[in-house]
């Protein structure tokens, strides 16, 4: 595993990192499972500098990503990205997939962020399959990483067991 991915399974509005990610919709309003989980401990300064990106540029794309500030949570921002709904393959939920981590990384590159954690985006209501997921998230934040000195840690945060030995198992293998 390269030394800066960890893998971890819990709650990941807990985390004390500088950034953690947020499976968002393209509105940028709280919704169900790790976006609702945000939302409700971060409080009123999430959802309202999420209300400010959306009166300027109506919200975020799926495959992009957009950062806040951290409100209550212990770490210092959010950046809320769109993960594809899963149709079946066809409708370049992949391509959309990995965008969301490199653009997620590149925004966190721009504010100086060197700790970073990733939720397993898209693999809750979104349906991606999640052995699918896992192998592109891992792929794309290597390549990023690989040519990228300033962030020190990536953080896979798995809530669901299914994930988290996916991921493990992915990982031992390197
Ligand atoms: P999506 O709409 O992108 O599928 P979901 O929030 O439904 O987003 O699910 C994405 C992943 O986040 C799922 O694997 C789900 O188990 C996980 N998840 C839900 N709550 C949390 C949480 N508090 N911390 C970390 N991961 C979570």
């Amino acid at each position: 595993m390269s030394d800066k991915i960890e893998l971890m399974r819990g709650d990941i509005t807990t985390l004390n990192v500088d950034a953690i990610v947020n499976a968002a919709n393209n509105r940028l309003i709280g919704g169900g499972g790790v976006d609702g989980a945000i939302h409700r401990a971060g409080g009123e300064q999430i959802s309202q500098e999420c209300a400010a990106i959306r009166r300027e540029s109506g919200g975020c794309k799926t495959g992009e990503a957009v950062i806040t500030r951290g409100g209550f949570l212990p770490c210092k921002y959010v950046i809320h990205t769109v993960g594809p709904v899963w149709h079946g393959g066809s409708k370049g939920e992949e391509a959309l997939l990995r965008s969301c981590y490199n653009s997620s990384l590149h925004l966190a590159k721009d504010h100086n962020i060197k700790s970073i954690a990733f939720p397993n985006i898209s693999t809750g209501v979104y349906g991606y399959p999640k052995e699918e997921a896992a192998k592109a998230a891992i792929e794309e934040v290597k390549r990023f990483l690989q040519g990228d000195t300033s962030i020190e840690r990536v953080i896979f945060v798995s809530f669901d067991e299914e994930n988290y030995d996916l991921y493990k198992k992915l990982l031992d293998k390197e």
